[in-house]
């Protein structure tokens, strides 16, 4: 299965981080190895002193899929979770300005925090879904999925135009302003409006 995480897709991250506003939506893959196994802490690597973490929805898909119209798109998912997508923001940095593919800050080990799941039935609206993460217990990101540049399935009927969605391929939808650096002993929580999804210890 493929992680497959969409950059730059809530208007106030984008200012957050300067960059422009995309004509299409940024796309970029972390492998199965980067998921954090369940109960286990969140460590920070060797490489980086600038570990972020950006709190994103998450979609699962459950029917394989190519070229999948916009308007068939939710058909190919039933539930909803949260997570994070973690980010070696000084490693990203060097990356961007030499022109390099950002794998190495996006992909590594445990850089993808991935909770629990919830049936999309649940929710009268996919984009009406309030969400947050708190850090040692404060809020440090709130989202909507109504902010989004591009919705669930648009990004589904996106995403599926460059690669085959298989049953199990999670897509991250990218992350809503306050991105922020982690430290040892933080405890990150997620939220989906008020059922929490996930709770993580930094090491
Ligand atoms: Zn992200």
């Amino acid at each position: 299965m493929k992680l497959i995480c969409i950059g730059r897709n809530y208007t106030d991250h984008i200012e957050e981080l300067e960059n422009e506003k995309p004509t299409d939506p940024v796309i970029f893959l972390k492998p199965d190895t980067s998921i954090l196994l369940k109960k286990q802490p969140f460590f920070i690597p060797d490489f980086s002193n600038d570990i972020h973490h950006e709190v994103e929805v998450l979609v699962k898909i459950k029917k394989l899929g190519k070229y999948i119209d916009k308007k068939f798109a939710h058909k190919y998912y039933d539930e909803i979770g949260l997570g994070i997508d973690f980010t070696a923001r000084d490693l990203q940095s060097q990356l961007k300005a030499k022109g390099l593919p950002w794998e190495k800050s996006k992909a590594f080990d445990g850089a993808a925090v991935i909770g629990q799941w919830l049936s999309k039935d649940k929710f009268p609206d996919v984009n009406d879904i309030n969400f947050r993460l708190e850090k040692n217990e404060e809020i440090v990101q709130e989202g909507n999925t109504k902010l989004m540049l591009w919705k669930i399935d648009e990004l589904i009927a996106y995403v599926s135009q460059f690669f085959t969605l298989k049953i199990g391929d999670i897509i991250f939808t990218g992350t809503p302003a306050g991105v922020g650096s982690v430290k040892t002993n933080d405890q990150l929580s997620g939220f989906i409006e008020d059922e929490k999804m996930f709770s993580v210890k930094v090491k």
